[in-house]
């Protein structure tokens, strides 16, 4: 059978193939991949299962229920103090990831360049390249606290580049971009006519009073913004496969174009609990405690350890780690880990060429696991 040649450049994440390989562990603990163990609030697992019993279950308009784009405009209105139309604004899609490739769907033709700051969530790489666009990484580093600026972006943009893709609060390394850094990337989208897809899906887990920025409030950016967003960590509701775009008119248009052709819609009881977590839910702040807390014992764990070297993440629940002076790479690092240790992270080199000397530890899991996967990363390390 013929694969395109588009398939055959897509490669499985080794986030990944970490976490499948950890599946052959009875007794693992697993902090690869960024899916938590909390539970959504039952308001929300009775909204959808009212859903199905009431036969709510049809398909729903490509965009998707509007009752829940109005939810979600009026969110957006509260958090953003921006005023949009639920109509023409806003598509629901399947979690974050849909809403990001749809959107690249929409931006890239072929040969076009997409910026993409690294270290970086991997599928922004794949999905560009699926879209038959060309991917220009942007490295940063920690000396600079792993912060994108436009000084670092201006020299990449050639007359192909179409768009920007930001993260903040970023995976993997709860770095959290400043007012005065968007502005600047706000300036070169308007200088070199460019799209920005800021990604906001940890925009609620921030931690010690650090405030989270959206560069569609830097100036004239409301029509070159395409603000991805997902329920998936703000509601602990990985898979109910909920997420959303935010952006002008003409693109929301487009999207939903192509929406039609790809999922046709959200599954309707994940919408239907989709509207009771944003009318009805008050967890930001638990969930967003919980993660504190989890990162906060991973870290202190982390830096006790002689050879390994981490900074207590602004935001996510995420901790990248500094693995240089253990001498191994990421890959070995976390094979081996996982092989002596039973412990699954995810090795840095997913996340760029450069981060090869890291480890991404997902702090998923309940604060006992935590504690002993730390003993047993410390025990790990000390034996190398
Ligand atoms: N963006 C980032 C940075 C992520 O880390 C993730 C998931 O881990 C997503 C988007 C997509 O999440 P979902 O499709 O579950 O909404």
């Amino acid at each position: 059978m013929k694969i395109s040649s588009i398939a055959n450049q897509i490669t499985p994440s080794l986030t990944r193939e970490l976490y499948n390989k950890a599946q052959e562990y009875d007794d693992v603990i697993d902090l690869t991949l960024g899916d938590p163990d909390i539970q959504p609030s039952e308001i929300i697992k009775n909204a959808a299962i009212e859903s199905i019993k009431k036969g709510k279950t049809r398909y729903s308009v490509n965009a998707g229920l509007i009752e829940l784009r109005t939810s979600i405009a009026n969110q957006f209105k509260k958090e953003y103090g921006i005023h949009i139309d639920a109509d023409e604004n806003v598509i629901v899609t399947v979690g974050g990831m849909e809403a990001l490739f749809l959107s690249l769907k929409c931006i890239i033709d072929e040969g076009d360049e997409v910026i993409i700051p690294a270290p970086y969530y991997v599928n922004y790489v794949q999905m560009v390249k699926m879209c038959g666009g060309i991917p220009i990484i942007v490295n940063t580093d920690e000396e600079n606290s792993f912060a994108i600026t436009a000084q670092l972006i201006e020299p990449y943009i050639t007359d192909r580049t179409v768009a920007i893709i930001i993260n903040s609060p970023s995976n993997p390394t709860g770095q959290i971009l400043s007012v005065d850094i968007l502005d600047e990337i706000a300036r070169l989208a308007n200088k070199y006519d460019l799209s920005v897809i800021s990604d906001e899906v940890y925009k609620t887990l921030i931690y010690n009073g650090f405030k989270h920025n959206s560069i569609i409030n830097s100036p004239n950016m409301k029509e070159k913004t395409i603000i991805i967003d997902s329920l998936s960590k703000r509601f602990a509701m990985t898979g109910y496969r909920i997420g959303y775009a935010i952006a002008p008119k003409e693109m929301i248009a487009n999207m939903t174009k192509m929406q039609e052709n790809v999922a046709a819609c959200v599954s309707l009881p994940s919408q239907y609990a989709a509207i009771a977590a944003i009318e009805n839910c008050l967890d930001d702040e638990i969930i967003s405690n919980i993660f504190e807390e989890r990162c906060k014992i991973m870290y202190d764990e982390i830096i006790n350890i002689k050879k390994l070297k981490c900074r207590l993440p602004k935001a996510t629940f995420y901790l990248f780690v500094n693995i240089k002076d253990t001498g191994l790479n990421s890959m070995e690092f976390a094979y081996r880990l996982l092989e002596c240790e039973h412990v699954a992270v995810a090795p840095g080199i997913t996340y760029g060429e450069k981060y090869d000397s890291y480890i991404r530890i997902a702090c998923t899991l309940d604060k006992k696991i935590l504690k002993k996967a730390g003993s047993k990363i410390s025990h790990f390390v000390n034996e190398l």
